[in-house]
Order: C-alpha cells, then sequence, then structure tokens
C-alpha cells in the first residue's frame, strides 16, 4: 500500500468517497479472476483491476483497469 493517500483523477473526474465525503485514497491494483467475476460470466474480461481504499472510512472503489496509469 501507498505511504501516503492522495487524491485520484479517473477519466477526468475525482475521486470522492460516497460513504464520508473523502477525497484521499490509496492505490491498489488486484486481480479480479475470482469466482464472483465467474458467477457473473465477468470472467471473460481480462480479469485486471485498480481500487482505491478511502483513507477516513477504508471504503473500496473499483475501477476496471485502463492501460495507462494516472
Ligand atoms: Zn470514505
Amino acid at each position: 500500500m501507498d505511504k501516503e493517500a492522495s487524491m485520484v483523477q479517473r477519466a477526468g473526474y475525482w475521486l470522492k468517497c460516497p460513504v464520508c465525503g473523502g477525497d484521499k485514497f490509496w492505490h491498489r491494483e488486484a486481480q479480479l479472476n475470482t469466482r464472483m467475476m465467474t458467477l457473473f460470466e465477468l470472467d471473460w474480461l481480462n480479469p485486471r483491476g485498480d481500487c482505491y481504499i478511502c483513507e477516513t472510512c477504508l471504503h473500496i472503489l473499483w475501477f476496471y483497469s485502463e492501460d495507462e496509469q494516472p
């Protein structure tokens, strides 16, 4: 995990936590190849994702990974 949380921009929008309204997140890359993905028949997707963890309340925002990293 990154040492410091930071503001994150995706698709031109600054992320804001829907739970606490926080705007600082830690970034993690994650494999999405789980049984859940298979359950929803999403395993045809290249199973890679970005998750951003809210510094304040630890809510996790998930994104399907883009090739270019911000
Ligand atoms: Zn939060």
